[in-house]
């Protein structure tokens, strides 16, 4: 998206461009949670990436092997060096069950599974297929995690899944996360938490998984809890790109890169900009957040290559559906200082916040041809821009 957005902005006169990733399989990751429950196939949700740049800039299918902040250069795993004038971090969070004492021992794939890789979806879809009953646990490592709330979607897709295939009734549900509520914002947390209670999924808090025993079928807290399961869906650590870890002064000590909050320039030099997941900020590792990101980043790149002041015009805004099963989904949307609230989205003849309803599911899947046919393109999306819209919302007095 930002590839393309600046293709549009500067002609091949004014700069070349080039997109570095070490593999040319673009995941639509959203649609990673419906895998699992038959509703996606993996192939429908993978595109070539060469596809979805514009004439005029340039594909490297390699792995960053470190970046020289000193000199202005970017070296690939073959031994080519890219320098720049301009660099923009966007390489998202690496999961790593590996960190999890025993997670990738016996059970892995076996009893534990995520559905965060398209490999883990997959095999989840086969296991759920011919799931007979017993204890599923949906459990969450540790934040921050991409997509907060894709654990709870899950727990309520299995719910719905579980129950549609007649097995529901001789399945404990479990939701255990390490927060001390179901989630990260408090009113939102207060409408997540009667749905399991509807739902009849067990919610456990500040459960820090520090041990699992696939073997066995226990997973174990940081203060001696233990949770038994015949089923695990876990998510697993996530920590920064591993080359961040090779590039002095890029990374903080989890990998992801210390970036100003409003303008998106990082605090490593001011030619490199990150958004994404890759990045420190307090708000979501999310889509959503990494699109809107991108709007405010590509101006400021602008800004900075014309010599220009920079714009603080990142608010920390974040939107996301939330499926809740049966064909029904809640939309939240918030920024760095307003949490989710009731009202619509984005004014008020739009999309019901914060409540179930059908047209929230239908938008969170038809949200996959947007994604591919309008934001990759850089194309805007009319009516919904980078700052959190107020209109709709049922602001507390505070905010009026
Ligand atoms: C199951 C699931 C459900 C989700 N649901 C939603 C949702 O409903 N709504 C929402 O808004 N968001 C959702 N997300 C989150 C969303 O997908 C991410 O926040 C988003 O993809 C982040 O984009 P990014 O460009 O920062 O990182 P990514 O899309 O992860 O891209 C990072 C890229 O960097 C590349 N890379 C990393 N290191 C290197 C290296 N050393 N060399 C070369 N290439 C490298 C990787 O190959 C990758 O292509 C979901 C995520 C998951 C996993």
């Amino acid at each position: 998206m930002v590839a393309n957005r600046l293709r549009r902005r500067l002609d091949a006169e004014q700069a070349e461009i080039h997109v570095v990733d070490r593999d040319d399989r673009h995941v639509y990751q959203p649609g990673l949670l419906f895998v699992p429950f038959g509703l996606a196939d993996v192939d429908e949700i993978v595109r070539p990436r060469r596809r979805q740049l514009h004439r005029g800039i340039t594909f490297h299918e390699n792995e960053v092997d470190s970046v020289d902040l000193d000199r202005d250069e970017v070296r690939l795993d073959d031994g080519a060096v890219l320098s720049y004038d301009a660099l923009i971090v966007a390489t998202g969070a690496r999961l790593q069950p590996e960190e999890t004492e025993g997670l990738t021992d016996a059970g892995w794939n076996r009893r534990a599974f995520t559905f965060y890789t398209p490999e883990g979806a997959d095999l989840l879809r086969e296991v759920l297929r011919d799931f007979d009953g017993g204890r599923l646990v949906v459990n969450l490592i540790d934040m921050p995690i991409k997509c907060p709330v894709a654990p709870l979607e899950f727990a309520f897709l299995a719910d719905w899944y579980l129950r549609e295939r007649g097995v529901r009734g001789r399945t404990e549900l479990v939701y255990a996360t390490p927060l001390d509520a179901a989630f990260t914002k408090p009113v939102a947390s207060e409408h997540l938490a009667a749905l399991l209670v509807e739902k009849d999924i067990e919610l456990v808090t500040e459960f820090n998984a520090g041990e699992v025993d696939g073997a066995n079928g226990v997973v174990a807290s940081y203060d001696g809890r233990e949770l038994a399961f015949d089923l695990l869906v876990t998510v697993p650590l996530h920590g920064g790109a591993a080359f961040l870890d090779r590039s002095p002064g890029l990374g903080d000590a989890l990998g992801f890169v210390p970036t100003d909050r409003r303008t998106l320039q990082t605090s490593a030099r001011p030619n490199v900009f990150a958004l994404g997941d890759a990045t420190d900020l307090p708000t979501s590792k999310a889509g959503s957040v990494t699109h809107f990101e991108a709007e405010v980043l590509v101006a400021n790149v602008l800004s900075h290559l014309a010599g220009a002041e920079l714009t603080p015009g990142y608010d920390g805004h974040a939107n996301c559906f939330i499926e809740t099963g049966f064909h029904k989904a809640l939309l939240i949307d918030f920024n760095y200082d307003t949490e989710p609230l009731p009202g619509h989205f984005p004014t008020v003849f739009g999309l019901p916040l914060l409540r179930e309803s059908r047209v929230n599911h239908l938008g969170k899947l038809a949200f996959q041809w947007l994604y591919w046919h309008a934001l990759l393109p850089g194309r805007a999306l009319p009516g919904v821009g980078p700052e959190m819209p107020r209109h709709g919302k049922r602001m507390p007095a505070t905010h009026a």
